[in-house]
């Protein structure tokens, strides 16, 4: 952890608390989070891949609020459905990479595809035909 801040000189101290992201352009309060901050300039920083996992809770936090599934979410019913990230692209038609990038909050899936994961998920047999018809019935 850095001691001395490498923006403005000032000291820098470590923390536990709530620090705030920016998602797309939104405010989302992470609470819990180790951190070290500026008492200078108030700049925060964080150690080893603190930031990805604030980055990830931001993310779930932005898209309950804006009623999108959350990546937990997503990846929860995937494994409902018995099926790898691959699998499961085919099944939306979504290109490759994008289920790992939805699971882990780097890209957000449209309404479409969000709705579309809804009707899966609490639509167990609209979820069987869908996998009969395109091959990817658990054998
Ligand atoms: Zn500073």
């Amino acid at each position: 952890m850095v001691d001395t801040c490498p923006i403005c000189g000032g000291s820098v101290t470590a923390m536990h608390g709530t620090v705030e992201w920016d998602v797309k352009g939104e405010c989302v309060a992470v609470s819990g989070v180790e951190h070290a901050m500026c008492s200078q300039c108030g700049e925060v920083y964080f150690e080893g891949d603190v930031s990805s996992y604030v980055h990830r809770r931001a993310v779930d936090e932005y898209k309950q609020r804006h009623g999108l599934l959350s990546g937990t979410e997503i990846r929860a019913l995937r494994e409902k459905l018995g099926l790898s990230q691959a699998r499961f692209e085919k099944l939306l038609g979504a290109g490759p990479k994008t289920v790992v990038r939805w699971e882990n909050g780097t890209v957000f899936q449209n309404g479409t595809a969000d709705t579309l994961m809804r009707v899966l998920r609490d639509h167990p047999s609209v979820a069987c035909t869908l996998m009969e018809e395109k091959g990817l019935r658990a054998s």
